[in-house]
């Protein structure tokens, strides 16, 4: 793939739009609790590109950051409109920001996913076999306790 490759994407409603330059810079599936009550569902796909590589072109955003079980800050970005989940930063890859996997336009998986992440929270009916995956993340230290809601335990 040319490097500096274009692909756009967008939110439900179609007023957040935006567009990603070359190939992501790292991508991930994660089954954390905090990706499962992102998007509603068993996981999220996770596909990240150095801040300027990743425009945002259109529409509102609201933002939700919270402070995750490792101290770093997970700061989420929805449409305000129509509420899909967008983008999000974290603290300790403060270079980086990701974008939902399934917001791109058809065809809509288009990268490679390098790695899984959080398998302690997996659904059980979910069969993925990431060559690299982890019970939690690499960058995974504790400092605190999350209710069992967050957590999965
Ligand atoms: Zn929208
Ligand atoms: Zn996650």
């Amino acid at each position: 793939m040319n490097n500096k490759e274009k692909h756009s994407g967008g939110c439900a409603c179609g007023k957040v739009r935006y567009s990603s330059i070359g190939k992501p810079a790292r991508t991930g599936l994660c089954h954390c609790r905090y990706c499962q009550l992102r998007t509603g569902t068993a996981f999220g796909i996770s596909v990240y590109f150095k801040k300027e590589n990743l425009i945002i072109e259109s529409g509102n955003l609201k933002k939700y950051p919270f402070t995750t079980e490792s101290g770093n800050t997970f700061e989420t970005s929805f449409c305000t409109n129509c509420g899909t989940s967008m983008f999000w930063t974290l603290s300790h890859m403060k270079d980086l920001m990701g974008a939902a996997g399934g917001t791109y336009d058809p065809p809509t998986f288009w990268f490679d996913i390098h790695r899984e992440l959080f398998k302690r929270t997996k659904a059980e009916y979910v069969s993925i076999n990431c060559p690299e995956n982890h019970k939690t993340s690499p960058s995974y230290k504790p400092i605190k306790k999350d209710p069992s809601r967050l957590d999965g335990d």
